[in-house]
């Protein structure tokens, strides 16, 4: 058999034996890829962590994926704005389409300010600062962080985050999560987990420490293309374990969200402009 015909089989046999949707209630019939393609940019994905998801879910939650992808790959330390040159630029296309105003609401012309900064090569250079503090950023990336946690949680307790279930999420911009964070996380987080296929590996793109119970549990620190952190608490009792938790030493802001409604909270805290008519 071929590759690519024992993918859709394999596929195809995921479709049919999933009760359901990784995100939602609904019946699968789709493929979902977590982490998402886009993160991989013109980079090869290897296989694997593929899930079943509906297509509402799939579709709806795209713009979630664009805007990490992006958000994983600007780097204050890069000599060029990310953004307008190379990779970037199909990247950003992609956020136009998939995430309609975070360009807007990111790179906001009206309170658009320049910073010299030290580069790699240690030269200082003026950067555009970037405004991540936006209500349009924190709805995709909490939607985003909330989509990992429940395919992390499929594959590592191997059963879809139950529906009164929920996933607490707390996400690190850039050099945002500090080394003392990172080690309180990682003392509770022994396993290291990846994307394998073989002895091929994307470290770089996307690594995570984990800690999961198997049954009913599961803690992640991830780190997407170094630049941008996730960590997360999964769990299908989540008031067994009191979540989600308040985390006094912790500055990032906190986010709960159940199986279901993802689509739903994009589409209140994220809204797609409507399309204007213009008439000739
Ligand atoms: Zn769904």
């Amino acid at each position: 058999m071929g590759q690519a015909k024992h993918k859709k089989v394999t596929q195809q046999a995921m479709l049919e034996t999933e009760e359901r949707c990784i995100y939602c209630a609904a019946a699968p019939s789709t493929i979902e890829h977590m982490p998402p393609l886009v993160l991989f940019l013109k980079r090869q994905r290897p296989k694997g962590l593929e899930f079943a998801a509906c297509l509402e879910c799939n579709n709806g939650t795209k713009g979630a994926d664009a805007v990490a992808a992006l958000f994983s790959r600007i780097s204050q330390a890069d000599q060029d704005p990310f953004w307008e040159n190379g990779d970037g630029v199909t990247l950003r296309h992609t956020v136009e389409r998939d995430a309609p105003g975070v360009r807007d609401e990111v790179f906001d012309e009206r309170k658009a300010t320049t910073r010299w900064m030290r580069g790699r090569t240690g030269v200082l250079t003026p950067k555009a600062v970037i405004h991540a503090d936006g209500p349009l950023v924190k709805a995709y990336l909490d939607v985003f962080a909330a989509k990992l946690g429940m395919a992390l949680y499929r594959r590592h307790v191997g059963k879809p985050l139950a529906m009164d279930g929920g996933v607490q999420t707390t996400w690190y911009m850039n050099s945002g999560l500090s080394e003392k964070t990172a080690l309180a996380h990682l003392s509770i987080l022994p396993i290291d987990g990846s994307l394998k296929q073989g002895t091929f590996t994307a470290r770089e793109q996307f690594a995570y420490r984990y800690n999961c119970d198997e049954k009913s549990i599961f803690a992640a620190l991830i780190g997407l293309n170094s630049n941008f952190h996730i960590f997360l608490i999964a769990s299908s009792t989540p008031e067994k374990f009191m979540l989600p938790l308040t985390m006094p030493n912790i500055s990032a802001t906190t986010n709960f969200l159940r199986p279901g409604q993802l689509v739903d909270h994009l589409a209140t805290n994220a809204p797609r402009p409507r399309r204007l008519l213009t008439l000739p």
